[in-house]
């Protein structure tokens, strides 16, 4: 059985339809991609799983119908969320922001541990420990992000446009070190993202999205070796 378990899942704004029947499914443990243009629909993908958009067809988390669940439900039964944007809380440390991640949990010594693991994954946040985030440059920020959104131990993290805004090395850098955190913790993951060959570095299988549906589903390997992804995502 699938982690989480995505079929023919519609989602409107007002009049609009923007998802037409998309599909997905994620194993445990497993990181699965949706690629596409701008507007296709990857960021509402996330948002009818989360239940900030309200969604039909079917949504299912370990076996368990989630769609129409109210949003901090989804985050208690074990779904993060990072948002494009990042939405680490500026005016808190990053000590601070990675002590809010952690508030559903009262393990005080294994938080310790997480935050000194994440420290050792992220050196640059180990740096900046008792900085405020806002002080964080772009990619440390989404650093942040990501490290937060652990603290809470989830089982599977959502991840949208972890690339947005970041200079193309540091996009990378960013990229690998989620794929070793993912890798070392076995949380799966759903990943957002325009930039296909970044996307690539990360995870297994992928979904292509166009105008709300699926139009190309496989593994990692199978889509780079497409023209028509390398065309369309690939930058030619
Ligand atoms: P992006 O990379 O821009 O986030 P995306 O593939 O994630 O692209 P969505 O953000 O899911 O696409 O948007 C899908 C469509 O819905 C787009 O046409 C967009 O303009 C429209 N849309 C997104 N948010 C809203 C909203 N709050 N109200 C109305 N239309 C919206």
């Amino acid at each position: 059985m699938a982690l989480l378990e995505l079929e023919n899942v519609t989602a409107f704004y007002g009049p609009v339809q923007v998802l037409d029947g998309v599909s997905l499914s994620v194993p445990e443990g497993g990181a699965v991609g949706i690629l596409g243009a701008n507007g296709a629909g990857k960021t509402t993908t996330l948002r009818a799983i989360t239940g900030v958009v309200r969604a039909g067809g079917s949504i299912r988390f370990d076996g368990q119908d989630i769609r129409g669940m109210r949003t901090d439900r989804v985050a208690r039964i074990g779904i993060a969320h990072v948002p494009e944007g990042r939405g680490t809380l500026g005016s808190l440390t990053v000590r601070e922001n990675l002590r809010v991640g952690a508030y559903l949990r009262k393990d005080r010594k294994a938080i310790q541990t997480d935050i000194d693991y994440l420290l050792e994954l992220f050196p640059n946040l180990k740096e900046r420990y008792r900085s405020s985030a806002s002080a964080l440059s772009g990619g440390e920020q989404q650093m942040l992000a990501v490290a937060r959104a652990f603290m809470a131990r989830p089982r599977l993290l959502l991840l949208d446009e972890a690339s947005l805004g970041l200079a193309p090395s540091t996009a990378k850098n960013v990229y690998d070190a989620i794929a070793r955190l993912r890798v070392e913790s076995g949380i799966a993951m759903l990943v957002v993202e325009q930039n296909a060959n970044l996307a690539f570095r990360l995870v297994d299988t992928a979904t292509v999205l166009e105008t709300g549906r699926n139009v190309l589903t496989g593994t990692s390997a199978e889509l780079k070796g497409m023209d028509e992804i390398r065309r369309a995502y690939l930058g030619g």
